[in-house]
């Protein structure tokens, strides 16, 4: 941080994101999307909508309201649009941070970090766009261990050393944030020759592959972490929305007093995984950076797709919305229960596991088993019983791993069953 208590962004944007220039033309296409009916545009090179043969749509959601896409909204959704999201889906998207979240940087100037957001396709989008901005070849990322696989392979061609911090059933282990960053001293975070990493990346909730939740006071002791060695923080919680108790956990967004976390949230849990919708939402000099790619890149999110779940959510509003949440909850926490039932069954004595407070995973250690990888990957399925062998979330997927992942999101209590039958049967025929 600077003296003056403002987070200079400038040290964390690498050199290919600094050189980014705004889209000249994508900037005419903005100015034109915000203009009266009487503007005459002769410039920018926007197709003609009237020349597209879709004419109109409607969608049934289920509990009976529908989506009309006449002529007007047709077209719109037809037409290109604003790289950082149509801006009425932005405004609710803010709306329902502020809502969660309460983040205290939504009334900060811009340059003091105030709280900005953008659409992406899916929050993968968003967060490959976030470590290209901020990862240099040679830097150190710091990152909870295991992981999220989409992370390591976005990450790894960036040519980044990987600091792996260790994480047990409540997520992240701050002392260990803060033994691996002892080999730095803070002051070293004001001297750009340093190699002090400048960035951690953690999933708080329901993490990928270990089902995990950080508690409110390990949130609360890494963000003074990340105070004292000046890092920021990449909050990737797509499972955010799948928290099976209640009051949810704080997230980092709403510790958030410098202007240093940059969050990604997906609807793909909750409303569809194909329709490609994720927001990051940080502060604004970062998300602007984040934009100026998205210019150059997919231009935008599908105008259509953000039109549809536009509609879908201001006829709910924030209530049906989260009406909605809590029925896609209530499914997942009985998913979740008919395994931990099913492991308990077949399991006890084989397999050791914390029974997840969120997302869809279970993160077994499979006792006897020192490297998962050929059982599960030939021998399961000769038996017809998949899972993701534990190695696949390590940063250096050759080390062994006693571990696997076991999803209850897809398949029926009884497949579940099954399934974990045939687990068992494998560990006693290779132990
Ligand atoms: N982050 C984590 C931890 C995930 O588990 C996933 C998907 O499974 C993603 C990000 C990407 O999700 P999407 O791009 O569908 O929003």
């Amino acid at each position: 941080m600077s003296r003056n208590g403002i987070m200079n962004y400038a040290r964390y944007i690498n050199a290919v994101s600094a050189a980014r220039k705004p889209s000249p033309i994508r900037g005419l296409t903005e100015v034109l999307l915000k203009s009266p009916p009487t503007m005459i545009s002769l410039a920018t090179g926007m197709p003609n909508p009237n020349m597209f043969p879709f004419e109109k749509a409607s969608f049934t959601i289920k509990g009976g309201l529908k989506i009309t896409f006449g002529p007007d909204i047709m077209n719109r959704a037809l037409q290109y649009s604003a790289s950082s999201g149509i801006p009425e889906l932005i405004s609710w998207m803010k709306d329902l941070q502020k809502h969660i979240h309460n983040p205290p940087t939504i009334n900060y100037s811009p340059e003091r970090g105030q709280m900005a957001l953008c659409v992406t396709n899916g929050s993968q989008d968003g967060l490959s766009k976030v470590f290209e901005m901020l990862i240099s070849s040679g830097d150190t990322i710091l990152l909870d261990a295991p992981t999220y696989p989409g992370t390591l392979i976005t990450l790894q061609p960036l040519g980044c050393k990987i600091l792996s911090i260790s994480s047990d059933q409540h997520g992240l282990i701050p002392q260990s944030l803060s033994d691996a960053l002892s080999k730095w001293k803070p002051e070293d975070a004001k001297n750009p020759l340093s190699d002090i990493p400048k960035v951690l990346y953690t999933i708080p909730n329901g993490g990928n592959p270990t089902g995990a939740s950080m508690t409110t006071d390990r949130k609360k002791e890494v963000y003074q972490i990340a105070r004292k060695y000046n890092l920021l923080i990449i909050e990737d919680d797509p499972y955010y929305f799948l928290q099976f108790e209640k009051p949810w956990a704080p997230s980092f967004l709403s510790l958030d007093v410098d202007g240093r976390v940059i969050r990604t949230d997906s609807f793909s849990k909750i409303l569809s995984s194909g329709l490609r919708i994720g927001f990051v939402t940080g502060p604004k000099p970062l998300i602007d950076q984040v934009v100026l790619h998205i210019q150059v890149s997919t231009m935008h999110v599908s105008s259509f797709t953000q039109l549809m779940v536009l509609q879908l959510l201001q006829q709910w509003g924030q209530d049906g919305f989260l009406k909605h949440v809590d029925s896609v909850v209530e499914f997942y926490a009985k998913q979740r229960d008919a395994m931990q039932l099913s492991a308990e069954r077949w399991l006890k004595g084989l397999v050791e596991w914390h029974v997840p407070t969120a997302g869809m995973f279970f993160w077994m250690k499979l006792k006897g088993i020192p490297d998962t990888h050929q059982l599960i990957s030939e021998k399961a399925v000769q038996k017809e019983v998949l899972f993701v062998p534990g190695n696949a979330f390590i940063a250096d997927s050759s080390v062994p791993s006693s571990y696997i992942r076991a999803a209850f999101s897809l398949a029926t209590p009884e497949q579940i069953d099954l399934g974990l039958q045939r687990l068992a049967m494998l560990i006693k025929e290779s132990v």
